[in-house]
């Protein structure tokens, strides 16, 4: 039989059941996954359980790279850095179909913030490109023979080429450096079937629901078959708890005070091309109603409306894990709060909670918690229905508001009102508004 075969599940479930093991692996993402295969590899009788499916949880949501801990460079933690570009040059090596090479562009702006997480500060912006320089080299050095490309200085012109929706004003140059990307879930179940190959046993849709006990120490779990709707118990005489963000629950299954504490951090991908965003002809609503923040904060930022409710929090918390802070939210920030403000966002990766993010004009409005969808509802219904040209319009004016100065920006303003006097749904607003009547929007 094929290791981990779709029709082997059953035969491992039954030898869940009825062999002995020296290590039970909980949880069926990556870490779990290298720990049954490292396990396995050395000849240990191995079984692992994963309550849903194999790569379910954190390990299929990543931002799926293979990187060498580049974030990690700015804290000098070079003993990490240094593991992380030997693994990611072994997994490119072994595993191309799986890993592959990722060129990036690291631009270099005029007056740009210093990389964020550095103790040092340079003395000046020029000395901000030489300390990139020597941080990338030291990314190259450190990778050795298994470096999979050298960083690069490239020109402004060279930049744009690549990276064509990047701001011009100001660019420098950048950086170009290499780091490697993969399909974070395939690399898990590639793991999971090499781990299989060594003869762990591996099983999906089985979760530990409590422990067994021999005296002073646990000696197997009880697992049930979630298919089946049957429970069993694994004998093993070491368990290892690879759950991730259920680590805690699982560790007080065992009715001892967990050791374990989890502090859960949700991180979401959402990949919006700005200029759909801005050339929507209804305008967008962000509608925060937890942490909005690092890409989560730009996108809010981005939307025409931001409506928060009371529990909203808003920051750039990423740059203080030493997160280079992607730009595009922060280019926009000193336009929206002030230089000030947006200083402090970035640079001290404030969290801001909603009053404090009215209070600066970060959010056009607060609202309770109970009523937040609804009011959100009434604000949608209330966009939907105005003069679609109108606001097309507006839409367009703020967006070119980012781009141009503030003296230009004033200077469309007035065209665009003048050109909007001009249509039927800015005459019958005005009309409307004069006789105290609703107001009758053809779209013209
Ligand atoms: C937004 C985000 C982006 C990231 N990007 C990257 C990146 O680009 N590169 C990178 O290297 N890392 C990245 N990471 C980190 C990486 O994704 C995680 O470190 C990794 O996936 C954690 O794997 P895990 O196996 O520990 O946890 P998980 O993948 O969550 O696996 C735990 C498994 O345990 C199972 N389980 C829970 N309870 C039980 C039970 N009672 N019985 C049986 N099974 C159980 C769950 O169903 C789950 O499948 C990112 C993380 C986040 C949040």
């Amino acid at each position: 039989m094929e290791p981990l075969a779709a029709t082997a599940r059953t035969a491992y479930v039954e030898r869940l059941a009825q062999d002995q093991f020296d290590v039970l692996v909980i949880g069926g993402g990556i870490t779990g996954a290298g720990v049954a295969l490292d396990a396995a590899a050395r000849g240990y009788r191995v079984a692992l359980v994963e309550k849903v499916d194999f790569a379910s949880g954190t390990s299929s949501k990543s931002t799926k790279l293979a990187h060498g801990g580049i974030r990690y460079l700015p804290q000098f933690d070079l003993a990490m850095v240094h593991e992380a570009l030997v693994e990611r040059g072994l997994m490119v090596r072994h595993a191309p179909f799986l890993v592959r090479p990722q060129p990036f562009v690291l631009p270099v702006y005029e007056h740009m913030r210093w990389p964020s997480g550095l103790p040092v500060r340079p003395p000046t912006d020029f000395g901000l490109g030489f300390v990139l320089d020597i941080g990338l080299w030291m990314y190259d050095l450190m990778a050795g023979r298994l470096n999979i490309g050298r960083h690069k200085s490239i020109s402004a012109k060279e930049t744009l080429r690549l990276a064509p929706t990047l701001r011009s004003t100001g660019l420098k140059k950048a950086f170009l450096y290499y780091d490697a990307q993969t399909n974070d879930a395939q690399l898990t179940v590639t793991v999971l079937r090499t781990a299989a190959q060594f003869g762990a046993v591996v099983t999906n849709y089985t979760e530990v629901t409590g422990f067994t006990r021999a005296p002073g120490k646990l000696n197997g779990a009880v697992v049930r078959d979630v298919l089946a709707n049957q429970e069993f118990t694994v004998s093993a005489r070491h368990i290892i708890n690879a759950s991730g963000v259920f680590a805690e629950q699982v560790a007080a299954l065992t009715g001892e005070e967990s050791k374990a504490t989890v502090e859960p951090s949700k991180g979401i991908h959402l990949v919006v091309a700005r200029e759909r965003l801005h050339q929507l002809a209804k305008p967008t609503i962000a509608a925060v109603n937890g942490v909005a923040a690092g890409a989560g904060c730009n996108l809010a930022l981005g939307c025409d409306v931001i409506i928060a409710s009371e529990r909203a929090r808003f920051s750039e918390i990423f740059s203080k894990r030493g997160l280079v802070v992607d730009f595009g939210g922060s280019w926009v920030l000193p336009r929206l709060v002030g230089m000030h403000r947006a200083k402090e966002l970035v640079l001290l990766a404030d969290v801001i909670d909603a009053t404090e993010a009215e209070r600066i004009g970060l959010v056009n409005r607060v609202v309770a918690h109970d009523q937040f969808e609804t009011v959100v509802k009434e604000i949608a219904t209330r966009l939907a229905n105005m003069a679609p040209l109108a606001l097309a319009a507006s839409k367009r004016l703020l967006d070119q508001s980012f781009g141009v100065s503030m003296a230009e920006a004033l200077d469309a303003e007035n065209t665009a009102q003048a050109l909007m006097a001009t249509t039927n749904d800015t005459r019958e607003a005005i009309l409307a508004f004069l006789e105290r009547r609703e107001p009758r929007f053809t779209g013209s």
